[in-house]
């Protein structure tokens, strides 16, 4: 169940479980304390979080973050139970800042937000089109050495983007976070997937469920998405995101969807995604419905 991220002994879940939505459903301490439960109880144990989750726009810069610490800080053990992963380089007002200061700096705050002595997977979130990668790499790299991050990676980051980056690194980045769900497929055509399996980065997947909108499709093309993923989840009695998730999951580049549900039924559900294999002709039948147009 558990696999190894890339050659850094770190060991993560096939699915992860996302914080982004935490703070916006007003989540208490408890409840993120019986989420995060939950989460593990369904064999999942990477988590993903940012320091920028829970900003409003004004305020909130770090409050999932924070919320995350303090769970961990009130259930002693819970630590090791879970692959933490979190971002830094979205600042609001600049809106992106990887200069060296400023990431270190971020770096720390995480740590400090999280109350723990290391981060499993720090992940940039954004690129700073400012920052020479040389200086990102060495911000990165002195994180390694310090024993304040075990493991990179990076987050809505072009292949170019990425290659620039590890090329200055000494380390390899394990992880590249896109956002992939079947409404929206870019990165299997763009050179991302590909580059993921050539440098063996797993891709983490944000959105997986097009952050709810498969759901409630918006015009001809996502409603022929959620009508492929239904029919195939009808014929396995399976729910829509666990059509969703698994189809995904079929990729051979690893994908391992983020879940954003916070709800502990749907974090459960979702585990299912682990038992459901596809056809290729039940696959293409989706990719055809995601592309829009009839495969060549
Ligand atoms: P998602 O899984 O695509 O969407 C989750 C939304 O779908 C929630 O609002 C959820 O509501 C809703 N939903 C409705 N019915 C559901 C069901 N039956 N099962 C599951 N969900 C259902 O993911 P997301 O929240 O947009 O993103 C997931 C994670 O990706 C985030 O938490 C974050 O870690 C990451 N992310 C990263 C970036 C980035 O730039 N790197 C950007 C966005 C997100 P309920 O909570 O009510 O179930």
């Amino acid at each position: 169940m558990l696999r190894e991220l890339g050659s850094t002994g770190i060991e993560i879940s096939s699915l992860a479980w996302g914080m982004w939505r935490t703070t916006d459903t007003g989540q208490r301490l408890e409840d993120v304390d019986q989420l995060l439960h939950a989460v593990l109880d369904s064999g999942i144990n990477l988590v993903d979080t940012a320091d920028i989750y829970g900003f409003d726009g004004t305020s909130g810069f770090g409050s999932a973050e924070e919320l995350l610490g303090q769970v961990l800080a009130g259930s002693p053990g819970l630590r090791n139970r879970i692959v933490l992963a979190t971002k830094g380089g979205i600042r609001p007002g600049c809106p992106y800042d990887q200069s060296p200061v400023y990431l270190k700096e971020a770096i720390d705050a995480s740590l400090r937000r999280l109350r723990i002595d290391h981060i499993d997977i720090y992940q940039i979130h954004r690129l700073d089109i400012l920052a020479h990668p040389q200086e990102t790499a060495r911000v990165l790299e002195d994180g390694l050495a310090s024993g304040r991050i075990r493991a990179l990676g990076v987050s809505n980051h072009t292949p170019s983007q990425i290659e620039a980056l590890a090329g200055f690194l000494d380390t390899p980045l394990t992880v590249t976070q896109p956002e992939i769900s079947a409404l929206r497929i870019d990165c299997f055509e763009n050179g991302e997937l590909d580059q993921a399996i050539g440098m063996d980065l797993t891709p983490l997947a944000w959105s997986p469920l097009g952050g709810g909108r498969l759901f409630n499709p918006q015009d001809e093309r996502e409603i022929a998405v959620a009508g492929a993923l239904e029919s195939f989840a009808r014929d396995r009695g399976v729910s829509l995101p666990v059509a969703a998730y698994s189809w995904l999951m079929a990729h051979p580049a690893g994908i391992v969807p983020i879940i954003g549900s916070q709800h502990a039924d749907r974090i459960e559900d979702a585990a299912l995604a682990l038992e459901v294999e596809w056809s290729r002709g039940e696959w293409y039948e989706v990719c055809a419905a995601a592309r829009g147009t009839p495969l060549p």
